[in-house]
């Protein structure tokens, strides 16, 4: 009887041992996070947000802060888009009243800061620094074209 379960939990070890490991060696290697994973920070396409502001009005917990304006063919843009993650809780309001999809999860689980203010996001810089680089990037050589956006804020800063 003792020989009979001894072999039977050898078998188990073995069977575990030979099988697919269910754990990464974090942190050098990171699980990736399912489609529907919500967490991280917000991510913005400026490209494809269109100032409509529902997305702030949707949060329940007033993380998001935008500002917008008008340029000359009579089309708000944004000028500000601040989110402040410490405040967040994570209900996905924000995304889903986004008519244009232009904001989603950075899927960034490790989301620890040292100070309260690296909290908070700039998401609008991150989303232009991110445009420049790519068009650098398939461009090879030479600044990029800046788009309309970015065009008309620098015009107005400038005036
Ligand atoms: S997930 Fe919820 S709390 Fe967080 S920014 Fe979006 S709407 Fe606000
Ligand atoms: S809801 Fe979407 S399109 Fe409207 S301001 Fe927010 S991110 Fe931009």
């Amino acid at each position: 009887m003792r020989g009979k379960g001894l072999l039977k939990g050898m078998s188990l070890t073995l069977k575990a041992f030979f099988s697919k490991k269910g754990t990464v060696q974090y942190p050098e290697a990171k699980l990736p996070m399912s489609p529907r994973f919500r967490g991280g920070e917000l991510e913005l396409d400026h490209k494809k947000c269109i100032a409509c502001g529902l997305c702030a009005m949707a949060c329940p917990n007033h993380v998001i802060e935008l500002t917008t304006a008008v340029n000359e063919d009579k089309k708000k843009y944004l000028t500000s888009y601040v989110y402040h993650s410490g405040l967040c809780l994570y209900c996905n309001f924000c995304t889903e009243a986004c008519p244009t999809k232009a904001i989603c999860w950075d899927k960034n689980y490790e989301n620890a800061r040292y100070f309260r203010e690296d909290l908070d996001v700039d998401c609008l810089s991150i989303s232009q620094q991110k445009s420049v680089t790519a068009a650098e990037e398939s461009f090879g050589t030479g600044k990029p074209e800046m788009d309309e956006q970015e065009k008309t804020r620098q015009g107005r800063a400038a005036g």
